[in-house]
């Protein structure tokens, strides 16, 4: 198998990945207290941690274990806790739908709040941390990171989800124009395609690396990589340290050219990057540097474990906004939220310049 070598981790991963595969393709009923169960239903929820133990246990990189235990985590977080919170996602066309399955449907609350964070923080903000394929492809897939196909051959093959891209905001489109029969006429014919194509890549994984739905087939993909170029994130390179080693580039899951973004750009933008900062922590130099919206927005005073816990918290109170428009719980949320993302200055500022604003034209008004 792509001259890798085969080891009894690969064994027991690619079983997983059958059963993975099976849950969708080949569903498995037995008789159980009368009734007929499914027996292969989600098993996500217990192979992620399985596989995310086994990670922790022989993951060697400080930055990689913490992305692992960062996954299991928000497994818990946003598939286990808030999603039976909120067991149901609005969408644009008035719609709802389960909210398990709608974070990545086009037109979701979910799905906007997902461009937003990409905007902010990259593509790593899903495909690296947080989408429930990365959690499958870092945890049950992972031993099969070595057989990932890389070079100029392999690279052409990500212009495939181009097609996604074109899917995806062609029926956005569909359901601004027509949302009355837009899912019928559309939808969904695209979710059972991309459904079929999510569940059959579990089983090439062991001949194309872990992440090659990621890298070729996703349909998300190319809308995150496109906010990618768009937005606050890159890779920061310090060239004049660079010897052109080529250690970040083999280290890379994507298969991204790195030397040559360096050499030619002096930093890493690629629609392709997931921001795993493995390139960054095998550099012995330290050429390479995380860049997003913090960089721009210079106000942190907040630690690293508070502004998250503002975050991941704000944003779970916000949704109450969704649920019930009049609950000050909600407002209060996205304060939260927002004092995370920006720190408390701008935050404070861009109040107090509002407020300002509002005094002053409630002055105005009654002078007249
Ligand atoms: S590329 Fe697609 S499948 Fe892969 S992690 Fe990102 S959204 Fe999920
Ligand atoms: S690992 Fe560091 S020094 Fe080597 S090519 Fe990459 S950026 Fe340059
Ligand atoms: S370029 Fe670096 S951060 Fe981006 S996917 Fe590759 S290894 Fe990860």
């Amino acid at each position: 198998m792509n001259g890798q070598k085969i080891t009894p981790a690969k064994i027991i991963s690619a079983l997983a990945l059958l059963w993975l595969a099976s849950s969708f393709i080949y569903p498995v009923y037995l008789p159980i207290s009368g009734k007929m169960v499914q027996i292969n239903i989600y098993p996500e929820f217990y192979l992620i941690p399985l596989f995310g133990i086994w990670r922790l246990r022989t993951e060697k990189q400080p930055y990689q274990r913490t992305r692992v235990k960062w996954m299991i985590g928000l497994f818990f977080l946003y598939w286990v806790l808030i999603f039976n919170l909120f067991p149901q996602a609005p969408f644009i066309d008035g719609t709802t739908y389960t909210t398990y399955l709608a974070v990545h449907m086009v037109g979701s609350l979910p799905f906007f709040i997902l461009l937003a964070a990409v905007v902010f923080m990259g593509k790593r903000a899903d495909c690296g941390w947080n989408c429930p394929c990365v959690f499958d492809r870092e945890t049950i897939a992972f031993a099969f990171r070595d057989a990932t196909l890389k070079g100029d051959f392999w690279w052409r093959f990500r212009h495939i989800k181009w097609i996604g891209l074109v899917a995806v905001w062609g029926y956005f489109g569909y359901m601004l124009i027509d949302p009355a029969n837009a899912y019928q006429r559309f939808g969904e014919r695209m979710y059972t395609v991309i459904m079929w194509a999510y569940y059959l890549s579990f089983l090439i994984v062991p001949f194309t690396g872990h992440r090659s739905f990621c890298r070729w087939g996703c349909p998300w993909a190319a809308t995150w990589g496109l906010l990618n170029l768009a937005g606050f994130y890159k890779i920061k390179a310090d060239t004049a340290r660079c010897t052109d080693c080529g250690l970040c580039e083999r280290e890379c899951d994507m298969g991204v050219p790195v030397r040559k973004l360096i050499r030619e750009k002096g930093m890493i933008r690629s629609t392709e990057c997931m921001g795993c900062g493995r390139c960054i922590h095998v550099c012995p130099k330290g050429v390479l540097t995380f860049h997003d919206y913090k960089d721009v927005f210079k106000s942190r005073n907040l630690s690293p474990l508070e502004r998250n816990i503002r975050l991941a918290g704000g944003l779970t109170l916000a949704g109450l906004i969704v649920l019930d428009p009049t609950s000050p719980v909600g407002y209060i949320g996205l304060a939260f939220f927002l004092t995370g993302l920006f720190g408390y200055c701008l935050t404070y500022a861009a109040i107090n310049a509002l407020a300002t604003k509002v005094k002053a034209a409630a002055g105005r008004s009654k002078s007249q």
